[in-house]
């Protein structure tokens, strides 16, 4: 392992490990992108992407220059309106994000809080089936909890809901089907499973959501003008021209291997991690946990805030913390990008010498 000094073994939900060929890739001059060279590249990393996520045809790809929030909040300014109630699927700090959003920018919101559960069974969405809309967060991030895409899909459907799905932490390691699971609008962005540096988010629209676009209300984040400007594979304003050059490089390589096979080898690592600290102290947080992530709680006392701290003291790891009144219990490992057993190896290594336990092999 080629480790320079100043580098950190990182486990983190973004920014994740990234691919030799994208570091590569970010060391070379920007090129200038008003001309047909690089709207080949932005109209080829739509086409691919509709295809990845299967989109329904005629979907259409926006790309923002942002960071994924930007991308959540650009979908309510956008595609709801004083018209709308959104339902808000809030399981934790995200789901709570698109509240605090919603409020912002004076859209009637119903705050569903769920616990423990990835809403397999949706009764207890019942109550709210007047709203127009349902925006969800598919991998709530805070605590490593997955939803269920299908039965969410199927609820929207059956109450003629536009069906709002933030994606961002669980799009190349989790299965998702836009056609399959209803989705009209989906938020993925780039530091997560797609492994690159943050700073740009994508919405894909299906036409039903295009035909929804509220009538130009701002400048920077209008959906109107990258619908218009896209068509011709161009963005309004500058993009984040390098991480999309690294993206047309990600998806092609997604597209060759197969999607599938990304979310088996994210699968195969989440099991591997979790199978090889069966003997610490710690336990999973959560019964619905993605492939991008495990949630761990300490069993022994041991605060998981000590124990993030420690990681990076004493062996040059990064692993997430939590806020608020789950600081001191749980704490996260993220399994997006580049991870190999062997990186994994590190962490679990670590861990076992810093709880002095013996490994078993
Ligand atoms: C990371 C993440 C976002 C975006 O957060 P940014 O800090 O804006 O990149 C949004 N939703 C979820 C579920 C996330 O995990």
């Amino acid at each position: 392992m080629i480790l320079k000094k100043q580098d950190k073994y990182i486990f983190t939900p973004g920014p994740v490990r990234m691919y030799e060929e994208t570091l590569n890739l970010g060391g070379v001059q920007t090129p200038y992108f008003r001309n047909n060279e690089f709207s080949n590249v932005l109209l080829e990393c739509e086409e691919n992407l509709i295809q990845i996520s299967n989109a329904p045809s005629g979907s259409r790809v926006l790309f923002l220059t942002a960071s994924g929030t930007a991308g959540m909040e650009a979908v309510v300014q956008n595609l709801l309106n004083s018209k709308d109630k959104a339902l808000v699927v809030n399981g934790g700090g995200f789901g709570q994000r698109f509240v605090d959003i919603c409020d912002i920018h004076n859209i009637k919101r119903e705050d569903c809080k769920i616990q423990n559960t990835n809403l397999s069974d949706t009764t207890i969405l019942d109550k709210y089936k007047d709203c127009s809309s349902l925006l969800v967060n598919a991998h709530e991030t805070s605590i490593g909890t997955l939803y269920n895409l299908e039965s969410i899909g199927k609820f929207t459907k059956k109450n003629k809901m536009l069906n709002i799905v933030d994606a961002i932490s669980m799009f190349i390691t989790d299965e998702l089907d836009m056609i399959k699971h209803h989705i009209d609008v989906l938020i993925i962005s780039s530091h997560k499973g797609l492994a690159l540096p943050p700073g740009l988010s994508m919405v894909i629209l299906s036409p039903y959501a295009i035909k929804n676009i509220n009538p130009r209300n701002q400048l920077y984040l209008d959906f109107n003008s990258y619908i218009s400007d896209g068509k011709r594979g161009q963005t309004p304003f500058t993009p984040a021209v390098t991480i999309i050059l690294q993206l047309q490089a990600r998806l092609k390589q997604i597209k060759s291997d197969t999607l599938e096979i990304h979310i088996a080898k994210a699968k195969s690592i989440a099991k591997y991690f979790r199978d090889s600290i069966k003997s610490l102290p710690l336990e999973l947080y959560s019964d619905f946990m993605p492939n991008a992530m495990t949630t761990l709680r300490t069993t022994d006392g041991k605060k998981a805030s000590e124990i993030v701290i420690d990681l990076d003291e004493k062996y040059n790891i990064i692993v997430t913390p939590n806020g608020g009144v789950l600081k001191d219990k749980i704490f996260r490992i993220s399994h997006m990008g580049n991870m190999t057993k062997e990186y994994v190896d590190i962490l679990v290594d670590a861990l076992y010498d810093y709880y002095k336990i013996k490994k078993e092999r």
